[in-house]
């Protein structure tokens, strides 16, 4: 006979702006998981009257989880900073009984919710798992984690015994949920005042960047090694702009200076999930290709036929970059004006 270890699965949203788009996703799999594996489930909301934590709610609901907490803070959710979402996660979490028990808190996968995931597992004496691909229930209904490591080249699976765990998930598919939802509880928990402690001030400046970033692109033009130079780049900004995407870029073509590092997809920069990624003089390191979900359309524009991007690609296009890009942005360009017309 199994033993169930794990009884509480739980969302955490820690008041980004991007909780809104990830909820939904993230509370579905919850709904999930709970669908095939006998556990609670919960949302932790960082924020009520906001208009994002009151969206949340309302799916936290409609989805019927079984227990809700909204943590009422005094300041604008917005506002605070990492460390101070960190510090209220940290003081919070362990006073709810879902933490006194086996738990699994689950974080929408950026950047900024993946590090805060980590300190605040680190503060509770929990286990940090980071970026986990999936989630798995066996036929012993024992729960595990799937994680990719070495650029994507090794799966690693970790079964969750007990404990408290906080893992950093992808949501990109949504499941369906088949049970009649439940009532919520709904509890209110007043944070009455984030700690005062030595601050550091991290101020953000607008971007100086005249061009869309890659975060949330639905259409990536992803130059590598190939371009050459600074000057093949500006090829891919104006093909970008007709096709409505943004411009992204190799390590080496980060290295070289042709784009700022921010674009940089990959193993040591952003992981994008746009629905097309236009992968340009670029070889499909593995390196490269842990930085783009598997559920994105790839289209290769290569000069070397034997390029290992073709064989991860959908569309193959065995050339040189220079003669095909300008050619394709000026159709393209010439459709669009033509459209308008
Ligand atoms: C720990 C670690 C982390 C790393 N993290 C990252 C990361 O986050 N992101 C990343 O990208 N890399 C990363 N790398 C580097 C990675 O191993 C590769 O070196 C890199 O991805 C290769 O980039 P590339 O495809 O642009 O260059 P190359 O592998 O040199 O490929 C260039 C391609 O351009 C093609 N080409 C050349 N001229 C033309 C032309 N005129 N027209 C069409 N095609 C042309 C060539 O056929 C070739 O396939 C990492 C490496 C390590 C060790």
């Amino acid at each position: 006979m199994s033993i169930v270890n794990i009884k509480n699965i739980c969302a955490v949203f820690c008041g980004l702006p991007g909780d809104v788009e990830s909820a939904e996703s993230l509370l579905l799999r919850i709904r999930d998981l709970a669908e095939k594996y006998p556990c609670e489930t919960g949302a932790v909301i960082l924020g009520s009257n906001d208009p994002t934590s009151k969206r949340i709610f309302a799916l936290a609901s409609s989805f019927g989880i079984d227990q809700v907490w909204c943590l009422e803070t005094q300041v604008d959710i917005l506002t605070l900073q990492r460390h101070e979402r960190i510090d209220v996660l940290a003081a919070i979490l362990p006073t709810l009984q879902v933490a006194h028990e086996n738990c699994l808190f689950l974080m929408n996968a950026s950047g900024d919710e993946e590090e805060v995931a980590a300190a605040v597992a680190v503060r509770m004496n929990a286990w940090a798992l980071g970026r986990c691909e999936q989630i798995l229930v066996n036929d012993e209904n024992e729960l595990s984690v799937v994680k990719s490591c070495f650029g994507g080249r090794m799966k690693i699976t970790r079964s969750l015994s007990a404990g408290i765990f906080f893992a950093a998930v992808r949501c990109v598919e949504q499941p369906r949920i088949t049970s009649a939802p439940k009532t919520s509880i709904v509890t209110k928990h007043e944070v009455s005042a984030i700690e005062q402690r030595p601050r550091f001030f991290i101020t953000l400046l607008p971007k100086s960047e005249r061009y869309p970033s890659i975060d949330g692109a639905r259409i990536l033009v992803s130059g590598g090694r190939g371009i050459g130079s600074e000057a093949g780049f500006e090829s891919l900004y104006a093909l970008a702009e007709t096709l409505g995407g943004a411009v992204s870029a190799s390590l080496p073509a980060v290295d070289a200076g042709w784009a700022p590092v921010a674009r940089q997809v990959g193993q040591s920069g952003k992981y994008v999930r746009p629905d097309i990624y236009l992968a340009i003089a670029m070889s499909g390191t593995p390196q490269h290709m842990a930085g783009i979900d598997p559920h994105t359309q790839i289209i290769a524009i290569n000069s070397d036929p034997e390029a290992p991007i073709f064989k991860q690609a959908q569309i193959g296009v065995v050339a040189d970059w220079s003669q095909i890009v300008p050619a394709l942005e000026a159709k393209l360009h010439s459709l669009e004006v033509k459209s308008l017309d």
